[in-house]
C-alpha cells in the first residue's frame, strides 16, 4: 500500500471483480452522476456492478435521463459486499440503511469532496478542494485507464453542473472546467442535461413554490430567509419530495439575506433542513453543529422537532449584523 488514496483506489477498483456502490440517501445530481459514471465505466472494464441508495428509493425525474441500469433497490445489496464504494457520502449515516452493509463489507472505498468527512473507509478518496465528487471520478477514470463513453461523461457532466450550480459556485476551478471540457469531448451534451435538470418541473410544482415563497421570512437582522415546505404542500400539488429540490433556490435569491434556509417537513414530526450561504458565514459548521454536515456554502440537516424550533436553532447561531 502507498499513501496516495489516487493508486490506493486504482488498486481496489482494478483488483476487484465485483463492486458495490452506494451514494448518499436522496441523492443528487452529484451522487447519482458519479456513482453511475463510475459503475458504468467498470461494468465495461469487465466487473460486475450494483449501485444503490438507501430509502426512499426513488430517483428524481430530473435525472431519469441518466442511463440507471445499475440501480438495484437497498434490499438487493449483500449484507456483507467484499468491496463497497460509497459516493459523495460525508459520513456513514448519510447511505441510511446501507450504512450496515458498508460496516460489514471486506473493504470500503469513500470517493467525496466534503470537508467535513472524516473518512469512514479503509481507503478514502476525500478531495475537498474537487467541486464535485464527479470531479475526483473524471481524475480517478483517466488513472484507471477507463474508457469514457457518452452515456458515461454525461452521468458525470451531470455531477459537475450540479454540484457547481451550473460553474457558477466559487467552488469551480480550472480544474473543474477541464474535467467537464474532457467530458463533453466525450460526447455529453450540456443542452440535453441542462434541459432536464432545470427546465423541467411537474406542474404541482409551480402550486408548491408558490406556497413556500408566499409564507418566505426574513431576518433582517441576522441576514437570513427561510420558508417551509409542509407536507400538506406536497400532497395538495401532488409532487414527491425529491421534485422540490430547486426551492431553496428560489428563496436564496433575496438580496437582503446571507444564509437561506429551506424547511421541509418529513413524517414522524421531524424535518430536513438545508441551508444556503453566500459566503460570509460557514453553515456547514452550523449543519455539523446541528447533527448534519456539508460545505461552506450548502449544507443540511435532519431534526426532531418542529419547523420553528429547527429555524430557531439556527437564528440563534447567527450573530445580528449591524
Ligand atoms: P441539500 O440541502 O441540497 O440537501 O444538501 C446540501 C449539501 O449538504 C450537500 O452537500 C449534502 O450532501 C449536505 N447535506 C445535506 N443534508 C445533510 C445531512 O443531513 N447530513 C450531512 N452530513 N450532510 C448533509
Ligand atoms: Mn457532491
Amino acid at each position: 500500500m502507498t499513501n496516495d488514496p489516487f493508486e490506493e483506489a486504482v488498486s481496489v477498483l482494478a483488483d476487484s471483480r465485483h463492486l458495490v456502490l452506494a451514494c448518499h440517501i436522496g441523492p443528487d445530481g452529484d451522487a447519482l452522476g458519479s456513482m453511475l459514471g463510475l459503475g458504468m465505466a467498470a461494468k465495461q472494464a469487465g466487473k460486475t456492478v450494483i449501485a444503490s441508495f438507501g430509502t426512499p428509493f426513488t430517483v428524481s425525474e430530473n435525472y431519469r435521463f441518466l442511463n440507471t441500469d445499475l440501480l438495484v433497490p437497498p434490499s438487493q445489496v449483500p449484507d456483507a459486499p467484499e468491496v463497497m464504494v460509497t459516493f459523495d457520502a460525508g459520513s456513514a449515516d448519510r447511505l441510511g440503511e446501507l450504512a450496515k452493509a458498508a460496516g460489514n463489507a471486506e473493504t470500503v472505498l469513500v470517493i467525496d469532496h466534503h470537508v467535513t468527512n472524516t473518512g469512514f473507509g479503509n481507503v478514502n478518496l476525500i478531495d475537498p478542494t474537487a467541486a464535485a465528487t464527479a470531479e475526483i471520478v473524471v481524475m480517478l477514470l483517466e488513472r484507471l485507464g477507463w474508457p469514457v463513453d457518452e452515456e458515461i461523461a454525461t452521468a458525470l457532466l451531470t455531477g459537475l453542473v450540479t454540484d457547481t450550480g451550473r460553474f457558477q459556485y466559487s467552488n469551480t476551478t480550472p480544474r473543474t472546467l477541464e474535467a467537464a471540457a474532457r467530458m463533453v469531448e466525450a460526447g455529453a451534451r450540456p443542452e440535453i442535461i441542462g434541459q432536464h435538470v432545470y427546465e423541467e418541473t411537474p406542474f404541482g410544482y409551480l402550486h408548491a413554490a408558490g406556497a413556500v415563497l408566499g409564507r418566505a421570512q426574513l431576518d433582517a437582522e441576522r441576514r437570513l430567509v427561510w420558508s417551509v415546505l409542509t407536507i400538506d404542500d406536497l400532497k395538495s400539488a401532488r409532487i414527491a419530495p425529491t421534485d422540490t429540490d430547486p426551492l431553496i433556490d428560489a428563496i436564496r435569491t433575496a438580496v437582503e439575506s446571507d444564509v437561506a434556509l429551506l424547511i421541509k417537513e418529513v413524517d414522524g414530526g421531524k424535518v430536513k433542513a438545508s441551508l444556503r450561504s453566500r459566503g460570509r458565514v460557514d453553515v456547514g459548521a452550523i449543519a455539523v453543529e446541528l447533527g448534519g454536515g456539508g460545505h461552506h456554502n450548502a449544507a443540511g440537516f435532519t431534526f426532531a422537532g418542529s419547523a420553528d424550533a429547527a429555524v430557531e436553532a439556527v437564528r440563534s447561531r447567527l450573530d445580528p449584523v449591524e
